[in-house]
């Protein structure tokens, strides 16, 4: 067995992390197991856990409930191929995810991970319009500062400035951009708000396939909350313009803002949705696309007759199994009450942050809560601040934010806060 350092040093030299240099990489910490909402380091140290291992991990680690139902699964089998074949755990979680979706989600399509559900997603808007005999409409519009992934077409739909374009122009499918949605989160969306975006869609609707946005909050691209209104309107434009709309709530779906699903702040319904991350409890890769019945049946409407995708790993039965056991979870919880303890505890002790002089703005919606810095932060100099806390809070940016597993207590988030006031009251 490698000793600690040696691990280290083998990490250092051959593995690579996200978004990481292969040959300067920041220090990274050795984990031993995780628990419940904390981390134990291969130091013995214990963190309070206030990531959710981005956005997934919402039942805490380790838990019994959902390590019985992968061992159960694994006894049965861990995996056949989707095509020809079906499985309870496949079939289950359809229902189960149908049940729990805004209304008019009919059909579900299983693939590996979140990145791979957003193409699916768009390649399901092009297909769509392709069998409408429209295949003019094949581009994507989406508000600026949104994150939806890492792969090629996902990529292209990511902020332009904040994501990767400026390294691949040139080869990324142009799309087109309107204004990040500027109204709060509980604020009305006014016309100067959104007529960049009805411009944009009266201009080029017959080449538009689908809107692509994070509705309500948008994470990666800038961990900003925005108005319910807005999405509303933008639900009202695309029925106006005959352009689909993509919810991406592979983020905020499952209850992370309070609701179980992002789009429920607005009470619209999406025509496609993605879905992942917490889908699992953060066990394994996971996701899933829904559509509505008439998306699902103009797709098949025309030759080839079929949508044109099948992932090897479709419909894994390990995964629909921690699935199963997570949604059920989930719909045990009263999602309003739980999630609305973490948020009042997060808005009180994260406001006297505010007045700190570094600090540009504190919000908080649901289980999220977000200080946004005048400067980006020395990321290996504030990971191990925090960590010196004993807490696991990793910023990006300008942004230091916390999304902590839904089971954290009151104790344990108070760690968190305190972490946040003390590292960035001492931060310069
Ligand atoms: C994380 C994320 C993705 C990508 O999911 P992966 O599983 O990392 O590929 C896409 N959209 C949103 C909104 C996300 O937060």
């Amino acid at each position: 067995m490698m000793t600690t350092e040696k691990l280290l040093d083998y990490d250092r030299r051959h593995v690579w992390h996200p978004y990481t240099s292969a040959v300067d990489p920041l220090p990274v910490y050795l984990v031993k197991r995780a628990e419940g909402v904390y981390i134990e380091l291969e130091n013995g140290m214990r963190l309070v856990d206030g990531m959710s291992s981005w956005w997934c991990a919402v039942h805490g680690y380790n838990h019994p409930v959902l390590n019985e139902a992968v061992q159960r699964q694994l006894k049965d089998m861990s995996h056949v191929m989707f095509g020809g074949l079906t499985h309870r755990p496949a079939v289950e979680l359809t229902e189960r995810l149908l049940e729990m979706a805004p209304a008019g989600m009919n059909n579900v399509f299983f693939c590996d991970s979140g990145s791979v559900a957003v193409e699916v997603a768009m390649k399901m808007a092009l297909q769509y319009w392709y069998a409408a005999g429209k295949e003019m409409k094949h581009y994507f519009l989406t508000p600026r500062r949104g994150y939806h992934g890492d792969t090629w077409n996902a990529m292209s739909v990511c902020d332009p400035v904040t994501g990767m374009h400026s390294i691949f122009r040139g080869t990324l499918p142009m799309q087109f951009f309107a204004p990040r949605p500027e109204p709060r989160y509980g604020q009305p969306c006014m016309p100067e708000h959104i007529d960049e975006l009805r411009t944009c869609l009266r201009n080029n609707h017959n080449r538009i396939a689908a809107i692509i946005l994070e509705p309500i909050v948008q994470g990666a691209g800038g961990m900003w909350f925005y108005s319910a209104d807005y999405l509303k309107q933008v639900r009202e434009l695309c029925n106006d313009y005959g352009v689909l709309l993509i919810c991406d709530e592979i983020a905020t779906g499952f209850g992370r803002t309070g609701k179980m699903w992002g789009v429920d702040h607005a009470g619209i319904s999406p025509d496609i949705m993605c879905v992942g991350k917490a889908i699992t409890g953060g066990y394994m890769s996971f996701a899933a696309v829904m559509t509505s019945k008439e998306v699902a049946a103009q797709i098949c409407a025309k030759e080839p007759g079929v949508f044109m995708h099948g992932p090897t790993f479709m419909g894994n039965p390990l995964a629909c199994s921690v699935a199963n056991t997570s949604l059920e979870l989930i719909r045990s919880y009263n999602i309003p009450k739980m999630i609305g303890r973490i948020e009042e505890q997060l808005r009180k002790e994260l406001e006297p942050i505010r007045k700190l002089d570094n600090v540009q703005d504190v919000r908080v919606l649901g289980a999220i809560g977000v200080v946004e810095l005048r400067e980006p932060v020395d990321m290996a100099l504030i990971q191990a601040a925090f960590v010196r806390e004993k807490v696991w809070i990793r910023p990006f940016g300008k942004l230091v934010y916390v999304m902590p597993p839904f089971i954290i207590g009151e104790g344990e988030l108070r760690r968190l806060t305190l972490a946040m006031n003390r590292v960035l009251a001492c931060y310069k």
